[in-house]
């Protein structure tokens, strides 16, 4: 019983009829608290975590898996983790070498067509979509809204066409501040369209952007094949043009010519970036804090996830500023491969395997760069009582918050599946998927004081926890 733990956790235990008077755990000492508020202080000053995304975005650019920039940022993360002081390596990891290649299509039959002309559609491959023919393929397109109706129409109306998923994002959900939630809804027509239309034999599969704003833009994002399916082309078609499409298909015959050329490179030797800063008791027990260095390749990954890594990166800065010395290792890692296999994350939690139980906890950030409202955390309930007083130290820049949730991140995941605390910083997460996987994910989209308020939730936490006094529950 976590007597003492937080008002919560008493409460909610059966209160006994004399009180055995029993010493109260102490999570945190009052120095740590201190120096916890020192950091978060010192988080909210500091522009570094902005400048290292703003190198990784601006400088560096694009970083898909296997490209030179996505090497150009390993060599650069590395470099300013050496020159932080701390124990860096480079872990290989094997990934996935997809590269864009021309992307256009076009209505080139429609009800109410003038002679010679065309109507333009804006799409953009999905990761690692196989390619048409470089002349492009031409074939009637049939637009559904779902997996149900893709299944009522069957073979027989499927066989030979190009297939517009219309499944559209829940705007309404995402304002409402679930993001998060309004994108897992979407992004399972992204990732299994292509192999359920393939199935009944269409020759094309194209999904409806998965994103909460309608600028025109596509946005990209990585698709499943399925091994008992054929592999079809795929792209996301925006919003716009699929709304355009669904108005024009019932009103007649609509065929469209579909131009793919993206290449299926082999895979490739590239890095998970882990950098220590050893602890000075107990330098095997580990808390990771992390981001993901790889982006997609449209944008230049300023928010998807520039932001992550150099919050990530803040944390041993602003430790070594500040002269503090965390009795646990604070790990950093700049996770590579996140978006189009996640090779980074199952490959550390197998290199790792034999040491899991000296993994203390693990942070990842990596849904954006918007204020944060606090921490969500993932693993056994009584976790949250053990957040309280860093809960408390964050309070006065609004992310106080504190909730209990499946997965923190998809690189730190593999570790949660095998008992390791997992958290994240709670984001406002209301605009993220504007501009997520679209060409618009670029610097300019981070406020520095909310990428600060997102280093200062991992400075205080992964320091908190370097020095917590008790195991964490797993
Ligand atoms: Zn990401």
């Amino acid at each position: 019983m976590l007597i003492g733990l937080s008002s919560g956790a008493a409460a909610a235990s059966p209160t006994p009829a004399t009180p055995t008077p029993s010493p109260t755990p102490v999570l945190y000492s009052a120095q740590t608290l201190a120096e916890s508020k020192q950091l978060q202080q010192a988080a909210l000053a500091s522009d570094y975590a902005y400048r290292q995304v703003a190198h990784l975005a601006d400088n560096i650019g694009p970083r898909l898996s296997g490209s030179a920039q996505a090497q150009k940022a390993v060599e650069y993360v590395a470099g300013e983790l050496k020159a932080l002081g701390l124990e860096v390596q480079l872990e290989k990891v094997m990934v996935p070498h997809w590269v864009r290649g021309e992307e256009t299509a076009a209505l080139v039959q429609f009800q109410g067509q003038a002679p010679k002309t065309t109507q333009k559609i804006v799409l953009t491959a999905l990761g690692g979509s196989v390619a048409t023919p470089a002349t492009g393929l031409t074939a009637e397109v049939v637009v559904v809204r779902d997996f149900e109706e893709l299944a009522s129409l069957g073979k027989e109306k499927i066989n030979g066409k190009i297939v517009v998923f219309n499944h559209a994002f829940d705007r309404q959900m995402a304002a409402e501040g679930h993001g998060g939630e309004a994108y897992g809804q979407a992004v399972v027509y992204r990732g299994d369209a292509p192999s359920a239309a393939a199935r009944l034999g269409a020759v094309a599969a194209l999904v409806r952007s998965v994103g909460g704003a309608a600028y025109r833009l596509p946005h990209t994002g990585t698709t499943h094949y399925a091994a008992d399916a054929p592999k079809i082309p795929a792209a996301a078609v925006t919003e716009e043009d699929a709304d355009l499409i669904a108005a024009l298909a019932p009103q007649g015959p609509v065929r469209m010519h579909l131009v793919l050329t993206p290449q299926q490179l082999p895979d490739a030797l590239s890095y998970n970036v882990i950098g220590d800063l050893k602890g000075t008791e107990h330098p095997e027990q580990v808390i990771i804090v992390s981001g993901h260095l790889d982006s997609w390749d449209l944008g230049t990954g300023a928010i998807d996830d520039g932001a992550g890594v150099a919050v990530a990166m803040q944390v041993p800065n602003l430790i070594k500023q500040l002269g503090l010395h965390p009795r646990r290792t604070i790990r950093v890692i700049a996770w590579m491969n996140e978006e189009n296999g996640s090779r980074g994350g199952q490959t550390y939690a197998q290199e790792h395997a034999d040491e899991i139980a000296n993994h203390f906890a693990a942070i990842e950030t990596d849904l954006g760069a918007d204020h944060p409202l606090g921490i969500n955390l993932v693993g056994q309930p009584e976790l949250k009582s053990f957040l309280v007083p860093v809960a408390k130290v964050l309070e006065n820049s609004g992310a106080g918050l504190l909730a209990v949730k499946e997965e923190a991140g998809s690189d730190i995941d593999p570790l949660a599946k095998l008992g390791v605390p997992n958290f994240s910083p709670i984001q406002d997460s209301r605009f993220y998927f504007n501009y997520h996987h679209t060409a618009a994910d670029t610097l300019d989209k981070i406020v520095p004081r909310e990428l600060a308020e997102t280093a200062a939730i991992n400075a205080v936490l992964a320091y908190a926890l370097a020095n917590l006094e008790q195991p964490l529950p797993r």
